[in-house]
């Protein structure tokens, strides 16, 4: 852990860049090159441990985005991979070896639980899935082989969250590296290092880019377990592009800001949908109705960008009222600055089966939405319409 210098407004804008340089470019060049020229042998060899030796060991542009997600989460060290994947799945290849065993949440990512249940097996490493909120079940997954607790806060897609001060208590307990994938938070909203989680994943492709234009992957933490894992990184080749990379510093620039105004338009919407007929539930961790409302407060500063919810009546008027909305685009991803809403039945949750599903809490007519950065009067306004065409459909299909 690091102390912060700045605010995180600050960090956004000025992180990994070096404020005391003169004369220099201002935005951060893209060093779009393979490989980097040694002025003799001697320097060769001495550089063959920095980002100017082969950019697949390191690159000064991927550095200066490393340094600014550093600073953002108060971490010793960060780094980029080519995907959020690419930092799930090398990390924790870095860190486990044969007979070794994890425990992780019932309810993350679809490709983390992939890789967990389905590749990890072949390498020989087991991993328990627990209930989120049910530290009984974590304790009793606990085995003397166990080397990591995989978590991740808030939950997709119904934004359920993690004590963290809990969950760090019981790794600490036996021992154990935890690993949080905090990419519905943003370190605007939350600071896992701060609770003493040792690593941070984020899928850099939602809120860090914040612009649905890159694919990335965002790693920070304790600098052991990061050299570990940038040498795998290394092995692996899941190194980002510079060029991405610098896409990525200038969405970083904006961070805050993007992710302030998400936290209110977000905040509004939930507000509108929990006093609308149509809707049956909504899932927001800054709602009062939300079962860990005083928990989301503690440990978050803001409750996001995203938020879902079940309307009144089948899965045919949920496909209805997606189909109706005209500023929330039908597509996946999220965290970017244009809203976005997906059906998690037919997208994220797709190839789980029923029986999962139900057990996550995702029904067939569950909305979720990734609030951009438009006008909330505007949103409202769309969802109102939108439900509107729904109950006339209806109303016609009754008449008619
Ligand atoms: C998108 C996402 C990932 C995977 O990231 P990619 O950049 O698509 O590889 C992992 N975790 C969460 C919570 C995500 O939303």
């Amino acid at each position: 852990m690091k102390p912060h210098q700045y605010r995180p407004e600050t960090e956004a804008v000025r992180g990994g860049t070096d404020l005391g340089r003169k004369n220099g470019p201002l935005a951060t060049p893209i060093y779009q090159t393979s490989t980097f020229e040694s002025a003799d042998v001697a320097a060769a060899i001495e550089c063959s441990s920095s980002d100017t030796f082969y950019t697949r060991y390191g690159n000064p542009t991927v550095s200066v985005a490393e340094g600014a997600i550093a600073e953002l989460e108060g971490a010793d060290r960060a780094l980029l991979f080519a995907s959020g994947m690419g930092a799930v799945t090398t990390a924790v290849m870095a860190l486990v070896k044969s007979g070794d065993h994890i425990v992780a949440q019932r309810d993350i990512y679809g490709g983390t639980t992939k890789f967990l249940s389905a590749w990890l097996p072949k390498l020989g490493v087991e991993t328990t899935f627990v209930d989120s909120n049910e530290f009984g079940e974590y304790a009793r997954a606990m085995r003397p082989t166990t080397r990591l607790l995989y978590l991740e806060s808030p939950t997709n897609p119904t934004l359920k969250i993690v004590d963290l001060h809990k969950a760090v208590a019981l790794a600490k307990q036996h021992d154990l590296i935890t690993m949080i994938d905090s990419t519905f938070a943003t370190p605007i909203n939350q600071r896992p290092i701060e609770f003493g989680v040792d690593l941070v994943i984020h899928s850099g492709t939602k809120y860090f880019g914040g612009h649905s234009d890159l694919i990335c992957g965002v790693l920070a933490g304790r600098l052991d377990l990061i050299e570990r894992i940038h040498d795998t990184r290394t092995t692996l080749g899941v190194v980002m592009d510079p060029h991405a990379a610098w896409l990525l510093l200038r969405g970083i620039k904006t961070l805050a800001v993007r992710v302030q105004r998400q936290n209110e338009n977000a905040l509004r919407i939930a507000r509108f949908l929990s006093g609308h007929a149509g809707v049956r539930q909504v899932y927001y961790p800054f709602l009062e109705s939300h079962s860990q409302y005083e928990l989301a407060v503690k440990q978050m500063r803001g409750g996001g960008g995203m938020l879902s919810f079940e309307m009144e009546g089948s899965a045919d008027d949920a496909r209805r009222l997606v189909e109706s909305l005209r500023l929330f685009t039908l597509a996946v991803s999220l965290g970017g600055v244009d809203s976005l809403v997906t059906l998690p039945r037919y997208s994220s949750h797709a190839m789980i089966s029923e029986e999962q599903r139900k057990k996550m809490g995702v029904s067939d007519g569950l909305i979720r939405v990734s609030v951009g950065i438009e006008n909330a009067d505007d949103l409202i306004a769309d969802l109102g319409q939108a439900f509107a065409a729904v109950s006339s459909c209806r109303h016609h299909a009754h008449v008619g």
